[in-house]
């Protein structure tokens, strides 16, 4: 048995959870597996699966790139195939090598390895460039001087054809001339941009005649100022799949409109071409997803920083003490469609639930104190009471907990008049204190000034300690408590959801979705108490705290002081939704 002070039990736990590969929990079936399922059985690709992850360093990842990690990374491993890691860097101005530092670490942290394939589009440009030389020389491509809002006009609109730009039948040595000129800079931002020429009256915007090359003088982040053009996504996305062989270049539906485009480049350059498959995004109640709305939270001070535990960033999710696991389970069970729709919150909650309920060792902790004396307990004696530290794992074990003449328990578990129903500590009235003895309420005492409930005075009745002969008394509750000589002080932050409502940019006229932001999500306990087995807890380690939820030790932690965030409370809305769903069937 181990000692209450080093909880060696808990350690094991939470080391072994961080790195823990992704399991292989049966994983459920969806169109794009069922295409790649295909493409082996006909021997498409020759046997291979061949994915890629490619975010924009612009930000720091969110639970929607979650989505896309576990789909890319996971369908590639269950078949034996591979997912590239590849930086989609192809905008200088707005991409910082702080943001590819996070994405890998992110990436890592979910369970995945893109082992020696991490990729850079930037590492493409001059490839890419060859490629549009030849499309230039095919016919297929033109250097335009129209502005970038001569080309918005000639465009056209849904129910109108384009036009097509004077500069459309330059000749091939003109165009190269050109083409050349726009790289060596000697032309100045917008003067000219290279386009593909397809067709000005097609249905689809994407075709009538596409920018691939803009002129834009800035320094890139790995490049520097090798470059002063730079491709646009359409062009350069498509042919960094080719370069690495990507079977499967799974993307979001917004792009279902680009596909064509995406053929046509690689069709007109007969090079090796991948299969463009879109799915619908990730999108969760409650939160806001687009990188320029996180900045603006995170540059506004709205938050602490980008992995403030209130962030839908993976960074965030991870400080505030959720697993890689469950967020994989989520993943899992939220599926890939081909429509839009919206995920509760409660979804990615219970999925925590369940995995923090299968290995977070149990203590207790008093978030709002209340001193309870036990008049007729010896006063310098302390018991080391037997505690179950998980009941869901047996071999977790067993740990002392304290007990003494002065206790604390949480003032939310007394009421001075009862309601009808409350069942806890009133006086008169008994209740169970966890691995302990009943108690009954003899007596309140209160501030002379305020009326507070200062401290309450209890009896305890030795027959009934838990584990021995006595203990079989029912009582109506029990309640989580800590010794008051014994226990340490820590912080506790406690959060709800960002946003007070399901669609934060459901707003009012003239407002914008920082107006739903919910004034209540962070609520700071300076005063709270846990058990002395927390002693030694480190940045990350997780705890269930009897009856209020999972904790996770935050990052702000010190020997001198600890700092808790509650991950998630106990309450598991999406099982009660999903009960009343069955017995309604
Ligand atoms: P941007 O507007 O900056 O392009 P983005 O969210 O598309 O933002 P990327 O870095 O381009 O960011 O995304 C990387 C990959 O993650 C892409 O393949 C993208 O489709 C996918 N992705 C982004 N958001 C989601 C989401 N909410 N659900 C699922 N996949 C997503
Ligand atoms: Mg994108």
């Amino acid at each position: 048995m181990k000692s209450s002070n080093s909880n060696p039990d808990h350690d094991q736990n939470k080391e072994q959870k961080e790195t823990h590969p992704p399991g292989a929990p049966a994983l459920s079936s969806h169109f794009i597996k069922e295409i790649i399922q295909e493409d082996l059985r006909t021997n498409k690709w020759g046997g291979r699966v061949q994915t890629r992850f490619p975010p924009e360093p612009n930000g720091y990842l969110h639970i929607g790139h979650a989505k896309s990690i576990c789909l890319n990374f996971g369908t590639a491993a269950e078949f034996g195939g591979k997912c590239n890691l590849r930086f989609d860097d192809t905008n200088p101005s707005k991409e910082e090598v702080e943001y590819v530092d996070s994405i890998k670490e992110d990436v890592r942290w979910l369970g995945f390895d893109w082992e020696d394939r991490l990729f850079f589009a930037s590492d493409y440009f001059e490839q890419m460039y060859e490629y549009a030389v030849q499309l230039v020389k095919q016919g297929r491509a033109f250097v335009c001087d129209l502005s970038a809002d001569e080309i918005t006009q000639y465009r056209g609109t849904l129910t109108e054809p384009g036009k097509e730009s004077p500069y459309r039948n330059r000749s091939v040595e003109e165009n190269l001339d050109l083409f050349e000129r726009m790289r060596k800079g000697e032309f100045p931002n917008g003067a000219r941009v290279l386009r593909a020429k397809i067709d000005m009256a097609s249905p689809n915007l994407n075709l009538r005649d596409p920018i691939m090359y803009r002129i834009v003088h800035a320094e890139h982040h790995r490049t520097g100022n090798q470059w002063c053009i730079y491709p646009t996504y359409d062009w350069a996305h498509g042919l960094e799949d080719s370069i690495e062989g990507i079977t499967h270049s799974i993307c979001t539906l917004e792009f279902e409109d680009h596909r064509p485009l995406y053929d046509w480049y690689l069709d007109q350059l007969g090079v090796y071409h991948p299969r463009q498959i879109e799915f619908a995004r990730l999108n969760l109640n409650y939160t806001v997803m687009s990188k320029r709305k996180l900045l603006r939270l995170v540059q506004e001070k709205y938050v602490s920083g980008w992995d403030d535990p209130r962030m839908p960033t993976i960074c965030g999710f991870r400080r505030r003490g959720y697993t890689p696991e469950s967020i994989r389970v989520f993943a899992d069970k939220i599926g890939v469609a081909k429509r839009d729709s919206v995920v509760d919150f409660a979804l990615l909650e219970h999925c925590l639930r369940e995995d923090l309920n299968k290995w977070a060792p149990r203590v207790m902790g008093v978030l709002r104190p209340l001193k309870v004396i036990i008049d007729n307990y010896p006063e310098d004696s302390v018991e080391e009471l037997e505690a179950v530290n998980n009941p869901e794992d047996p071999a977790a074990g067993m740990r002392k907990v304290p007990f003494s003449r002065e206790l604390y328990i949480e003032q939310d578990d007394f009421r001075e008049e009862p309601p009808k129903g409350f069942f806890r500590l009133s006086p008169g009235k008994e209740v169970r204190l966890r691995y302990a003895y009943i108690i009954k309420c003899e007596s309140v005492v209160k501030d002379e000034k305020t009326g507070e409930v200062k401290e309450l005075h209890c009896t305890y009745d030795s027959e009934t300690k838990s584990g021995s002969a006595g203990a079989d008394r029912k009582v109506k509750a029990t309640l989580h408590w800590v010794s008051a000589s014994h226990a340490i002080e820590a912080e506790v932050r406690l959060y709800e959801h960002l946003f007070i409502i399901p669609d934060p940019d459901d707003v009012p006229e003239g407002t914008d979705f920082t107006a739903n932001l919910n004034p209540k999500s962070l609520e700071v306990l300076k005063s709270c108490r846990v058990e002395p087995s927390l002693a030694d807890a480190k940045p990350k380690d997780r705890y269930q705290f009897e009856r209020l939820g999972y904790f996770c030790v935050d990052l702000d932690s010190t020997k001198e002081k600890l700092v808790f965030n509650r991950t998630v409370t106990l309450r598991d809305e999406w099982a009660k939704m999903e009960k009343k769903q069955k017995e309604n069937k």
